[in-house]
């Protein structure tokens, strides 16, 4: 515990799109609830408001129950608004729920609402329900676009109101997602959408100059917050050299941090993990054999051979497995993964892909495909594979933090990453890197070429040195990526910025 930092106690609210177990769709989900259980074994209090969107099981949430019932502002009118309680993880849940068509639909996003309505609406609700309820925290947490208009919200309507304590930290995910917004979309939530206009406030840095009724709400939460934070280190310099909101950020690069996510070690955990067949940890590999086995078997893959008294495990015969969890967006590299699977295939390896991707023409290239494709969410499979994998590969185009290989190594999955964000934050090639810092392998370009550089090295370290290759295995499984460090950081900028 840090003294200093932790020694008088902070009331949090999240306010976000996602958390696990409720609502992922990405790390976002995984990022609130794992910063907010290590936040409340440091001692402080944390409540975390998502939208109750049509396809959260609440009965299943422990301790469901009803709570207050209150009205918010959206298009003229007053919306009666449910809220829903519950327990994750130790954190206070408040489901919100509009009586109207918002959140409805059979999945977190792609509904057939407005979305940026509907989260235009869910900001300003939950600023609402803090007024109503006389709840005033020490720190709002908005992360993403979606809730980028809650600072806005704040500073210009409930902060003249009665809630004057609050300060306002954005979290940054991912940069990609501007949410567009157009002046009479922002009026929808009560603000005056022609205020924002200006290149200090909201206007889209993209289209200055010619098109000043396009507005960003991850823009205007920058320029609203009393902080704003993103995922890694190299992310806050990749975005402060480049992109489209670089300009932005620098005007406010003194209140802009990285902060590394963690993973939630409970959670994700070899040891106990209740996915596993078998469980396994760092001085004893012996499960992550089987948990091997058993999912070769289970996908029809060829199985190693274990270690008898005859045969030692250097002497089985055993092939390299690869593993690649990921939504399948550009982003990600799918080009990369792609060539991927090919490269394995011929260097007699075996790969597996678990993907997601909203797009036919993606899922199409990948669907008929000779190694392993399984095109589902499966938080199930996705720990398993974690614990069957060799390798996991991460051939990101840019990657703000990354979770897959940290989760991966937590596994003794060995990364394969390109040097980007996050990426380059965590892993250390075995060769240019410190021994004492080297965890993996990793390339520069965004190349086939570069990817085999890695992958090769990878797989050939894999075969003929398997001694130097378990004590990496080891080794990875051994860092420590939890949330501990990472919510004593955010903890700091929160207590920066408290009143
Ligand atoms: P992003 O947030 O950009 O999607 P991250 O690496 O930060 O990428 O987080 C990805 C998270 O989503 C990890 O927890 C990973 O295990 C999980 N994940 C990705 N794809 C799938 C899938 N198809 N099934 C189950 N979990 C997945």
């Amino acid at each position: 515990k840090d003294v200093e930092n932790d020694r008088n106690p902070l009331y949090i609210i999240h306010v976000t799109a996602e958390m696990v177990p409720l609502a992922k769709v990405g790390g976002l989900g995984d990022v609130v609830t794992g910063l907010s259980r290590a936040c409340i074994d440091r001692g402080h209090k944390v409540e975390i408001m998502i939208p109750f969107y049509e396809c959260i099981p609440g009965e299943q949430i422990k301790g469901f129950s009803p709570g207050e019932s209150y009205s918010s502002y959206h298009k003229g009118n007053w919306i009666s608004v449910q809220v829903y309680r519950g327990k994750i993880a130790g954190a206070s849940v408040l489901l919100v729920q509009p009586k109207n068509q918002f959140f409805k639909g059979s999945s977190i996003y792609g509904g057939s609402y407005d979305e940026l309505e509907a989260y235009l609406f869910f900001s300003r609700a939950c600023l609402e329900w803090m007024q109503v309820t006389n709840n005033h925290p020490d720190i709002i947490h908005a992360h993403e676009w979606h809730t980028g208009a809650v600072s806005m919200l704040y500073w210009d309507m409930y902060h003249h109101l009665s809630l004057k304590k609050p300060r306002l930290v954005l979290t940054i995910h991912n940069m990609e997602h501007y949410g567009e917004c157009r002046m009479e979309q922002l009026n929808m939530c009560g603000l005056e959408g022609s205020t924002y206009r200006t290149s200090d406030k909201a206007v889209d840095d993209r289209t200055i100059g010619h098109n000043p009724e396009r507005l960003s709400l991850l823009k205007g939460g920058i320029v609203y917050s009393n902080a704003v934070t993103t995922v890694s280190p190299s992310y806050v310099n990749e975005t402060l050299c480049s992109g489209w909101l670089s300009s932005t950020l620098m005007k406010h690069r003194s209140k802009y941090f990285g902060i590394l996510n963690g993973i939630d070690t409970e959670l994700w955990n070899p040891e106990t993990d209740p996915y596993l067949p078998v469980g396994f940890s760092a001085t004893d590999l012996m499960g992550k054999q089987a948990c091997k086995q058993y999912l070769q078997r289970g996908l029809g893959l060829e199985p190693d051979e274990l270690p008898t008294q005859r045969k030692t495990y250097q002497e089985c015969k055993r092939s390299p497995l690869i593993v690649c969890i990921t939504r399948l967006v550009a982003q990600k590299g799918i080009h990369l993964i792609r060539h991927a699977m090919y490269h394995v295939d011929q260097m007699d390896g075996q790969f597996v892909l678990l993907g997601t991707s909203r797009d036919p023409r993606v899922k199409g290239e990948f669907e008929h495909h000779a190694t392993k494709v399984c095109l589902l969410c499966s938080e199930e499979l996705a720990h398993l594979l974690y614990a069957a994998a060799d390798i996991v590969l991460v051939p990101s185009m840019f990657e703000p933090c990354g979770l897959t290989q940290m989760i991966g190594m937590r596994y003794g999955a060995i990364p394969v990453v390109r040097k980007t964000g996050g990426l380059a934050d965590t892993v250390f090639d075995v060769e240019h890197s410190k021994a004492i810092d080297a965890n993996g392998f990793v390339f520069e370009g965004i190349d086939e070429r570069s990817l085999n550089s890695a992958l090769d090295r990878a797989l050939q370290q894999f075969r003929e040195k398997p001694h130097h290759w378990q004590a990496l295995v080891s080794k990875v499984m051994l860092l420590d990526n939890s949330w501990n460090k990472s919510a004593r950081e955010y903890v700091g900028v929160y207590n920066s910025v408290r009143v």
